[in-house]
């Protein structure tokens, strides 16, 4: 952030002008010209801010009572004056010193911002929704206001430290020292022409009930009728994870979920429970509709926010979820941790571990449920978060059963690229005589399901799962079986066909093998060392030849990913399978000439690297191959070139 004026020694109290940090500039510019629908937002933002500054300040005041001296009640007071067109939010809270004001109100601190905003480039569209995601907060004043004030003193400090915000969104604010005799913080919102219906008490009332009836501060406003002085409470003021879920409507936790997340949409499902006994805790979770743009950083904030006995201790409290349940939303309320509790002592505290799991299952359980009742927002949850969820099979073994029914899968039984195939849609399909569960891992969908490895088992109508993300290599590498039934990799090792092959294919299989010996050696020569093997193979059908590895052994595309990350690791030795019925390779068994019957068995080899949808190493050589090839077949032998 720039400084115009840099503070002089004399200037505590100057006025001194700032520039926005770059993405708050962006923030607001996006803010003000594509964001239409929901304005109202920026009334829950502003409360759901001052409704933080006195849950910090009820935090603080734990450590140091004296902090509550001027007034122990916290609360939130909204104005609305309609003939000077303004709407004041004041709260009796933490409140800020010159220097928070500074940084609070003039940068954003949440990581990955920058990237956030650059994706958004150009596009208004996209803007004003994934704008919902990002989490507005503050800068939304300037959805409806053309100047914000910002008056607010920190809890403990004296009036004379009182600060003084303004800004008209122009890419400045500026900051003064001034004497503010109440303690907290009040913004002041000077209305544009076309929202002035904010400056309406009755509108406002409206929009407090909707927006934050149940949070946990009580939020007044003048009683209607002419020049009244009284103030009166308008929202329930009762935390809504309180109150008993049959006192609570649909709406009303829709709109809580609103209020914590931030978010626009509507959450997909929720599940709210009070746990008694020996261990007492209120938790309410919630599952988004939509992914958040910061899904898959590191460092992005994640975790349900936590009271103690409904004193708020802390945001983002992560220990309460594994991290593959990161795009929960929700609160915990624990009747038996310390007041006291920091980050820290949350990692440690076995109080803390026994909730964690009690959370994870009910999320779980909460999964299985939409999954088997509503499966269209369980497709929508699985399209947004599948990929994070899969995480969990390698981070917690011990939910592996829960986990495993709540995976879905693109396949060669479903019509496109639409994962909605269940482990146990699979297993109702299983041909008699089937032991194994097969999958193909590849590149991307189209190759997957192209995959020379599964042509058989597709001829058969044998189901095969397709998978093409990053993380299932590695996910299905975690799983060993499903109600007995192991998981088999389709390009791997033998195809365990088990039952599936009578007695007739053995005969058949037999028989080939005889029939080819001579020219599988011959492949194996032309080709060397980089095969450990060429033999018949038992899974093609159009295409003459595959590539199979071992068990154990690292794809190429795997040691391609690890190799570009600086870790070395040797090729892998496939096995190269050979349609044997194939006219290509019926007619490489005839060939005669040695130089020719290694080009084309080379090629053959290069054909089945492509097909799995690797590269080649020497792809110009390839090309040269092929045409001479294709010169041969298409120049009749004697006519001039
Ligand atoms: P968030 O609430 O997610 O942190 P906001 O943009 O809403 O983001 O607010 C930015 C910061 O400004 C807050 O984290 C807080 O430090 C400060 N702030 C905003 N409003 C208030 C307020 N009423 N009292 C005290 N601090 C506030
Ligand atoms: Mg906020």
């Amino acid at each position: 952030m720039e400084s115009k004026h840099k503070p002089g020694p004399e200037a505590a109290s100057a006025r001194e002008t700032h520039g926005f940090q770059a993405e708050v500039r962006e923030l607001l510019k996006l803010m003000i010209h594509s964001l239409y629908s929901h304005r109202e937002i920026f009334l829950r933002e502003l409360i759901s801010n001052a409704s933080d500054a006195c849950d910090r300040l009820r935090f603080a005041a734990i450590a140091d009572g004296a902090l509550l001296a001027e007034s122990s009640e916290l609360g939130i007071r909204v104005d609305a004056d309609p003939a000077a067109g303004t709407l004041t939010i004041t709260d009796n809270g933490i409140g800020m010193t010159r220097e928070e004001a500074i940084a609070n109100l003039g940068t954003i601190a949440r990581s990955g911002t920058a990237e956030f905003f650059r994706s958004l480039s150009g596009d208004e569209q996209k803007a004003s929704q994934l704008i919902g995601q990002f989490g507005v907060g503050f800068y939304s004043a300037f959805i409806v206001a053309e100047r914000v004030e910002v008056r607010t003193r920190k809890a403990g400090a004296p009036p004379e430290a009182g600060v003084r915000w303004e800004s008209g969104a122009d890419g400045e604010f500026t900051v003064e020292t001034l004497t503010q005799p109440q303690r907290g913080t009040a913004v002041t919102l000077h209305l544009k022409a076309d929202a002035r219906e904010f400056a309406d008490p009755m509108r406002v009332r409206g929009l407090i009930r909707r927006y934050s009836d149940h949070i946990g501060f009580a939020v007044r406003m003048r009683k209607e009728g002419e020049a009244s002085l009284e103030y009166e409470v308008v929202n329930q003021a009762k935390a809504l994870w309180t109150l008993p879920r049959t006192q609570i409507s649909d709406e009303e936790y829709r709109q809580f979920y609103q209020y914590l997340a931030h978010d626009f949409t509507d959450p997909l499902a929720w599940s709210h429970n009070k746990v008694e006994g020996k261990r007492e805790y209120t938790s309410l979770l919630y599952l988004p509709a939509r992914a958040p743009f910061d899904l898959w950083q590191r460092e992005a904030a994640r975790g349900l926010k936590l009271y103690v006995r409904r004193v708020f201790i802390m945001d983002d409290a992560e220990q309460f979820l594994p991290l593959y349940l990161r795009f929960v939303k929700g609160v915990v309320d624990s009747s038996d941790l310390p007041l006291n509790v920091s980050r820290e002592l949350l990692q440690q505290d076995p109080e803390v571990e026994a909730i964690r799991s009690g959370l994870t299952r009910r999320v779980l359980d909460l999964l299985a449920r939409l999954a088997k009742d509503e499966a269209e927002k369980y497709a929508t949850f699985w399209k947004e978060f599948g990929a994070v969820l899969k995480e969990g099979l390698a981070q917690d073994p011990a939910n592996h059963a829960g986990l495993l029914p709540l995976l879905r899968f693109a396949s060669t039984h479903a019509s496109d690229n639409n994962p909605s195939v269940s482990l146990g849609d699979y297993l109702a399909r299983m041909k008699s005589g089937q032991e194994r569960i097969y999958y193909v891992l590849a590149e991307s969908y189209e190759a997957a399901r192209g995959s020379p490895a599964i042509e058989r088992l597709k001829e058969r109508g044998i189901e095969v799962l397709l998978l093409a993300e990053r993380i299932d290599e590695w996910v299905m590498g975690q799983l060993e079986t499903y109600e007995g039934k192991r998981f088999k990799d389709a390009s791997r090792g033998d195809l365990e066909l088990g039952g599936l092959a009578s007695d007739a294919d053995r005969k058949q299989h037999d028989a080939e093998l005889r029939e080819s010996k001579g020219l599988l050696k011959r492949i194996k020569d032309a080709l060397g060392e980089r095969l450990t093997e060429v033999r018949v193979s038992e899974r093609l059908r159009e295409s003459p030849a595959c590539l199979v590895l071992g068990e154990h052994d690292l794809p190429e595309r795997m040691r391609r990913v690890l190799a570009a990350a600086g870790q070395k690791t040797p090729q892998a030795r496939p096995v190269l399978e050979v349609n044997v019925g194939h006219p290509l390779v019926r007619y490489l068994e005839g060939v005669a000439d040695a130089t020719q019957f290694a080009e084309l068995a080379q090629l053959l080899y290069e054909q089945a690297v492509l097909a799995e949808g690797a590269s080649l190493d020497n792809a110009p050589e390839y090309v040269q191959r092929l045409n001479r090839l294709l010169v041969r077949l298409a120049v009749p032998p004697g006519a001039a070139p």
